[in-house]
């Protein structure tokens, strides 16, 4: 059973401190707020009073950290991380931080000859404290065996993103998606009601559709990631859909910000004769704005 440091005992480094120690794991945990530290010590879980002391003999350091500067502080300031961390132990950062912010971390602690996994998680706190998380980790193949055990404690799904700093990426794309779709979701149910449907059955009926299901499950895989823009749908139809739908929202008025820039992408790709395309052929135009290969 390893001895592992968690710095950071939050809404989600709380239940996952907790479910190291439901392994059977020592955790020293530490966070600047006195009740976060109580919280875990009533887990059996050793309150240390600094991220030095925390980090004294441990074989892992956790963060789980609001944002990178906390991170930094934890590691670099007086009775931090680097003070007392064993050039044997691995450093993990479980925080959502920009990945420029996860290599300099990194590249900072290379230079001192500590390892480092970046392993953001995705999913809820619900899914911290059932250890049902999804870990998007990042580092050296032997570095992420190594955390491989730990992880499986906080979580039922575990990707190894590619190499060092890719855990910090996909987390931060995941989330962009996600973020982005909350409001797509929020506009598309707020003109349903706004026209006088009920918005469960609105929900009901796009779960059977592209809409609810997502690109990525039913057009994206059938056509344009096959490389087969023949239309399925063909792209002047969707941009015409789409104008009537602006148009209902009009005359309810009911703002759709982000439907109606969707709207100007659909003519931008009509202006680059992708018209008569599958509808799925604004993934290619995306990747030819951004100078990517088709
Ligand atoms: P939180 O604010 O609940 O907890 C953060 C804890 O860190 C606090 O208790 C705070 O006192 C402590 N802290 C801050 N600076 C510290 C320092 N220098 N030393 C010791 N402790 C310090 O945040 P959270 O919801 O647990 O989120 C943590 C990270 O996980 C964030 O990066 C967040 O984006 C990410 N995340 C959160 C969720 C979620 O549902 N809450 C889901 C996925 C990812």
């Amino acid at each position: 059973m390893a001895q592992i440091a968690f710095i950071g005992l939050g809404t989600m480094g709380l239940p996952m401190a907790r479910n190291l120690l439901s392994g059977g794991h020592t955790v020293s945990g530490f966070d600047l707020d006195a009740d976060a530290l109580a919280e875990h010590a009533k887990n059996w879980g050793i309150a240390a009073r600094s991220a030095a002391e925390a980090t004294r003999g441990a074989e892992f350091v956790i963060t789980m950290l609001p944002n990178a500067g906390n991170v930094r502080a934890a590691l670099f300031d007086d009775d931090g991380i680097l003070e007392s961390m064993s050039s044997q132990a691995l450093f993990i950062d479980m925080s959502t931080i920009h990945p420029n912010e996860t290599d300099a971390i990194r590249n900072s602690l290379q230079e001192r000859g500590y390892a480092m996994v970046d392993a953001p998680v995705g999913r809820t706190s619900l899914h911290a404290q059932e250890g049902k998380l999804l870990i998007m980790a990042g580092g050296a193949q032997s570095d992420l065996e190594r955390a491989r055990p730990l992880f499986e404690l906080l979580g039922d799904t575990i990707v190894d993103c590619g190499g060092p700093g890719m855990g910090s990426r996909m987390k931060i794309i995941n989330n962009f998606m996600s973020t982005v779709l909350n409001v797509l979701t929020a506009e598309a149910l707020t003109l349903a009601e706004a026209s006088g449907l009920e918005v469960a059955l609105a929900m009901r009926v796009m779960a059977g559709t592209a809409a609810g299901q997502g690109h990525m499950a039913t057009t994206y895989p059938a056509k344009v990631l096959k490389g087969d823009l023949t239309p399925a749908f063909m792209l002047d139809l969707a941009h015409k859909d789409l104008g009537l739908a602006l148009d209902l929202a009009a005359g309810s008025k009911v703002p759709v910000p982000l439907g109606a820039a969707a709207r100007e992408v659909y003519s931008l790709a009509r202006s680059r004769s992708r018209g008569s395309q599958d509808w799925t052929a604004i993934y290619a135009l995306a990747k030819e704005l951004a100078g990517l290969p088709e």
